[in-house]
């Protein structure tokens, strides 16, 4: 039998659909989870680790391993792709090199990689939040783009237009990145240019360095900024076959440059009269429950195609179901406690959605971008065509209302 390390987080979005996938496919699941181990065995979870403090983490794996040999390492979200590949060169089992791995987590790594190997991707500058900010916001180009290394979700990502804005989206990226670890001092931070355009999301399988496209999503709200929450996703693209082909070129050439070769990716990308540009590009697949949109070959899930190819399991389709699919990651209205959502039934009424899954929880917090890292909730739609799917899905989103008491103080 096939055995699998999943690496988790305590509040990914991910670990379900792996899971089913697995028992689907007859395949045994370990997992770890990014928490403390003591924790982690009070909340009855398998294996916690540090997946920063890479070495213990490793040794740790390894020792998983000793007891039964695992087929495949697979980290769920963007946190254990690193520990992912180290611990999968350790076990001599295929994988992203760690370098890969890195620089798919790093951007200031990324982007340096990018522009080394000529993939267009908005050119950029790495600052510290020590520096003087107002003396840099004399010397940057705008509009520009204010963003963290390591964080993900667009969290922290804040466009600015002018020197004012400038100081106040550093100082805000400061604030958050402090709040997040406050034992370090100054922290790195890039601006980007702004690349105007519209955004798709290539959803990918690496196999030796070759690139299957298992499906590029439409973005159809302008991503403008100042904040860039992510709404709706939908596939398959309205793109005219050249510019679909020119974008997965684009996030081939990516993946090359940043040496990932095996596995999922997820690529984003900004298209305009110049073509496609890279935003970013991870080692795993789609975040959230996004991938709940692909169905392939004879209805398979994305978690089982990456299991099948993980563990060397024939793959008989990549192809996507023809129906056409998407999803919309609710946007956040405002900061406070979430009291109530009302109009979940009639959301879930109107043709081709086929669910609305509110993920906060009533009662607590919710915080939107550029501090908040989790969503509303999603709504999935299908139907015949892509204009029909999104369709759906601004009718059901306008049938939701959120009940929020408004927080006093900002929530981090
Ligand atoms: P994250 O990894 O947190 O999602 P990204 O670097 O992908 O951060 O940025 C999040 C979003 O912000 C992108 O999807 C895009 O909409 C917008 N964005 C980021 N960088 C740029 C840029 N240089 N020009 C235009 N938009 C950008």
């Amino acid at each position: 039998m096939n055995r699998v390390l999943l690496l988790t987080t305590p509040n990914t979005y991910r670990a379900q659909a792996f899971l089913a996938a697995a028992e689907r496919l007859g395949v045994e699941v370990a997992i770890a989870t990014d928490m403390q181990a003591e924790l982690a065995e009070s909340w009855g979870q398998q294996l916690g680790l540090d997946f920063q403090r890479i070495e213990p983490a490793l040794a740790a794996i390894v020792a998983v391993a000793a007891e039964r040999p695992l087929n495949a390492i697979i980290a769920v979200d963007d946190s254990g792709s690193l520990l992912a590949a180290r611990a999968s060169a350790a076990l001599g089992l295929a994988h992203n090199a760690p370098d890969a791995a890195e620089a798919a987590r790093d951007k200031f790594i990324m982007r340096t990689l990018l522009a080394r190997a000529h993939v267009p991707s908005p050119p950029f500058q790495r600052y510290s939040t020590g520096d003087d900010l107002h003396a840099l916001a004399q010397q940057v180009e705008y509009p520009c783009v204010v963003k963290p290394l390591r964080l993900n979700g667009s969290r922290g990502v804040i466009r600015a237009n002018n020197p004012r804005e400038f100081v106040a989206a550093a100082s805000r990226l400061a604030a958050l990145l402090d709040a997040i670890d406050p034992t370090l001092g100054a922290k790195p931070f890039l601006v980007e240019h702004f690349i105007p355009g519209f955004e798709v999301a290539l959803e990918g399988l690496l196999d030796h360095g070759a690139l299957q496209v298992l499906a590029l999503f439409d973005k159809p709200d302008p991503l403008d900024g100042p904040f860039f929450e992510e709404t709706l996703y939908v596939t398959p693209s309205r793109l005219p076959e050249a510019t679909q082909a020119a974008i997965a070129r684009c996030a081939a050439d990516a993946a090359a440059a940043l040496g990932l070769r095996e596995g999922p990716m997820h690529a984003e990308l900004r298209i305009n009269d110049q073509g496609p540009w890279i935003v970013e590009l991870a080692g795993r697949s789609i975040g959230g429950l996004c991938s709940k949109t692909l169905r392939f070959g004879t209805d398979i899930s994305l978690e089982e195609l990456i299991l099948r190819q993980a563990c060397g399991m024939p793959i008989e389709s990549t192809v996507r179901t023809s129906v056409a699919g998407g999803v919309m990651m609710i946007p956040i209205p405002g900061a406070g406690l979430l009291k109530r959502v009302e109009g979940v039934a009639e959301s879930a009424e109107v043709p081709g959605v086929e669910e609305v899954d509110i993920t906060a929880r009533i009662n607590y917090p919710i915080v939107p971008l550029p501090e908040g890292d989790s969503y509303l909730g999603f709504i999935f739609a299908r139907a015949g065509t892509p204009v029909e799917v999104e369709a759906a899905l601004r009718e059901a989103h306008s049938r939701l209302r959120f009940r929020i008491q408004p927080s006093i103080s900002l929530v981090v």
